[in-house]
């Protein structure tokens, strides 16, 4: 009874390759289910770190556009100011012509001056000269002491009066003139120094803001080159992320045709065993026909000893997978709490508690994850309908992806791996396959005899 296909299989396989095509696939369909979904793992951890890669290319392309916003707007406050200091410096330039010829003005009207207060001097020297002539010296008093009449005297204190008072007119009129010459000038010339220095200042500043300009249009252009080669990189790592989201799906068909043909070997191998069960009964009942016809009755039960589990193995097509108690049904309950739906049963025991298979079948999975620990997948074919088993938080497994199983047959312990709160096996079963949404999850229940 103990049938262990997959070592026949495999056998088979390696000695007559030629002679048994159907059943040397099959051995190679097992392994090759792992190795594509180990290289479908490969390429989409590889594909996770190209989109990584993509996104930050994308990040650093809306950085590199924040920063040509910014440069830019930067580059339209420069010129802003150039056109202002432009104008500025046009201001100055004509302000600076325009007191230049302010100066030159001046100095034709201080020239005008000059020649009024040399012809002042003349008048002064002839007034000086007349003076002389007539009183024989400079000397005022010789001029009066000099009359020879009251009326003379009156007269000459007339004409020195007069001539007194108008030389102190020129003398004070050529003072203010000269004053206001040399006021005027200095005051214009503070002008065109103070216009010179303000005019130097806006083309020192008028300097700097072109080089602020030419340094920000180079930024500009870089930040530009920068952007081209970050689009080139992008377009190829999304090329090569296409290219391996086409070698995924293209996996995904190899892995659902291998275990469609994994599914229909069960199924056949179903046929097999029903057949060959029946064989045996019949040869049974024979042997028993003739037990009863030679009196005794010592029932011998041959198969059931030959397996080494704990477990009582049920007749018919479903063995109960654990011995326990039954802690959790199938259906809504509350764990830590929360109202969840349970889509298995909960059987648990003390001790080192064996696990067997539920039914026979093909493991299709044989791994950790960090909701169920240390699971098996069974895919069983019954009466031509798939079936899954889950059994889930064990202490450790016993079988691999690809291996033959029977019913009863051990495929781990018990134990508390995974999302767990104490030993217990989590069994689920499905009519179809197992998906992360338990939509083909039905009652195990319904079907096994715990
Ligand atoms: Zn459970």
């Amino acid at each position: 009874m103990n049938k262990k296909y997959f070592i026949s299989l495999s056998i088979a396989a390696a000695l007559t390759i030629g002679s048994l095509p159907t059943l040397a696939t099959t051995a190679s369909a097992n392994s090759s289910v792992e190795d594509l979904k180990k290289q479908q793992d490969d390429i989409s951890s590889k594909k996770e770190q190209i989109n990584g890669k993509i996104d930050e290319k994308k990040s650093e392309i809306d950085q590199n556009i924040n920063k040509q916003k910014d440069i830019q707007s930067q580059i339209a406050e420069i010129s802003t100011k150039l056109k202002d200091t432009e104008t500025k410096i046009a201001e100055k330039t004509k302000e600076i012509d325009e007191t230049t010829a302010k100066i030159n003005k001046l100095k034709e009207e201080i020239e005008v001056l000059k020649k009024k207060i040399e012809e002042r001097n003349e008048l002064l020297k002839e007034r000086a000269r007349a003076i002389q002539e007539k009183g024989g010296s400079a000397n005022y008093l010789d001029v009066l002491l000099g009359a020879n009449s009251f009326g003379d005297f009156i007269n000459r204190v007339t004409a020195v009066n007069t001539i007194v008072s108008a030389d102190k007119k020129i003398m004070d009129e050529q003072k203010r003139d000269q004053a206001e010459l040399e006021k005027k000038q200095a005051e214009v010339e503070k002008e065109l120094a103070d216009l010179k220095s303000s005019k130097e200042n806006l083309e020192s500043l008028k300097k700097d803001l072109d080089s602020q300009k030419a340094k920000k249009a180079e930024l500009f252009k870089q930040l530009e080159a920068q952007q081209a080669s970050l689009k080139v990189e992008k377009a190829g790592l999304e090329k090569e992320s296409e290219e391996l989201s086409k070698m995924e799906h293209q996996l995904e068909g190899e892995i659902q045709a291998e275990q469609a043909r994994l599914q229909e070997l069960a199924r056949k191998r179903e046929i097999e065993r029903k057949r060959q069960a029946e064989a045996e009964a019949a040869k049974r009942a024979e042997a028993q026909q003739q037990a009863t016809s030679s009196s005794s009755g010592g029932s011998s039960s041959s198969g059931h000893a030959e397996i080494a589990s704990s477990t009582p193995v049920s007749a018919g097509t479903w063995t109960a997978p654990a011995r326990g108690t039954i802690t959790t049904n199938f259906g809504w309950d509350i764990l830590n709490g929360e109202r969840r739906f349970h889509y298995g049963t909960d059987i648990a025991a003390r001790g080192s508690v064996p696990i067997s298979a539920a039914a026979d079948g093909y493991v299709i999975k044989s791994q950790y994850s960090s909701s169920y620990g240390n699971v098996v997948y069974i895919t069983h074919s019954i009466n031509g309908q798939t079936f899954t088993t889950v059994y889930a938080h064990m202490s450790s497994s016993l079988v691999s992806t690809g291996q033959a199983v029977n019913k009863g047959d051990q495929i781990g312990y018990m134990g508390d791996t995974g999302y767990s709160f104490g030993q217990h096996l989590h069994f689920e079963l499905y009519r179809g396959s197992w998906s992360a949404s338990h939509a083909n999850a039905v009652n195990p229940r319904q079907y096994i005899n715990f």
